[in-house]
């Protein structure tokens, strides 16, 4: 029996990762710190843009960018689990937790070379580095709305789960997965977004961006302002209310409205 790259399937000695693919790897890793701040500066962006007593910057209206918020949610997920099943480590804030998971694994190459599952590690860390470039280079007239999700089977029929983000043109009804080719309604697509985000907390301001740019309900700043003033929402902390919350009573209002 001959050993091989599990990987490309190279004859490789012990069945390690092969030189070529560990190499591959060590460069995405390396990249995570560059891609981490350029997902954090179209994440600062908007939210400086929903800062108070700026009217300056609220003019410049930029589309609340959810690919980057859930690319970087995905992108430190997928780090750290693999980072953590590696070896101890102990991650710091979680603003820095994808970069300093990525220079754990850095260190730890000799580990993932012999890793039983460096399959599934590969392709995890890869896939997640790719779709988090993805959301950072977005061309401006589509906007993200969510991975495909579809099962479909693959060559030995076993169902598999296409996680594919998807980016739909701005009036688009329907947007087809480049991958899998499955098509989903756009309107399908925005309101699981908006369920994904029910726990996330924002400002007033980027509450309303996000119902419209995102869920594609229509819900003013003064309708947000008047749910808090006669305590149907209350702030979580500060000036920050949860999304969830106001969903919750826009589902209601709707709902009062369709009944009468
Ligand atoms: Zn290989
Ligand atoms: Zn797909």
């Amino acid at each position: 029996m001959t050993a091989s790259c599990p990987v490309c399937g190279c004859e490789q000695a012990e069945s390690l990762l092969c030189h070529a693919d560990t190499t591959a790897l060590e460069r995405e890793l390396g990249d995570v710190a560059a891609i981490v701040a350029d997902l954090d500066i179209s994440l600062s962006k908007q939210a400086r843009i929903g800062n108070a007593g700026q009217p300056g910057l609220a003019r410049e209206r930029t589309p609340i960018n959810v690919g980057a918020m859930m690319a970087a949610d995905v992108l430190g997920n997928t780090l750290t689990t693999w980072a953590r099943d590696i070896g101890e480590i102990r991650l710091l804030g979680y603003e820095d937790s994808s970069r300093f998971a990525a220079a754990f694994l850095l260190n730890h190459v000799p580990e993932i070379r012999r890793h039983p599952a460096v399959v599934e590690l590969v392709d995890e860390i890869t896939d997640a580095i790719r779709q988090a470039r993805r959301a950072v280079d977005r061309p401006a007239d589509r906007i993200f709305v969510g991975p495909c999700m579809a099962e479909n089977p693959d060559d030995e029929g076993r169902l598999v789960t296409c996680l594919e983000d998807l980016y739909a043109r701005t009036n688009a009804a329907e947007v087809r997965c480049k991958v899998c080719a499955t098509e989903h309604p756009v309107a399908e697509r925005r309101a699981w977004l908006l369920e994904q985000a029910r726990d996330r907390l924002f400002t007033v301001r980027e509450a309303a961006q996000m119902m419209g740019d995102v869920g594609g309900i229509k819900v003013t700043e003064a309708s947000i302002r008047g749910y808090i003033h006669r305590g149907r929402i209350a702030y979580h902390t500060g000036t920050v209310i949860r999304l969830g919350d106001l969903l919750t009573v826009v589902v209601n209002d709707g709902e009062r409205k369709g009944a009468a």
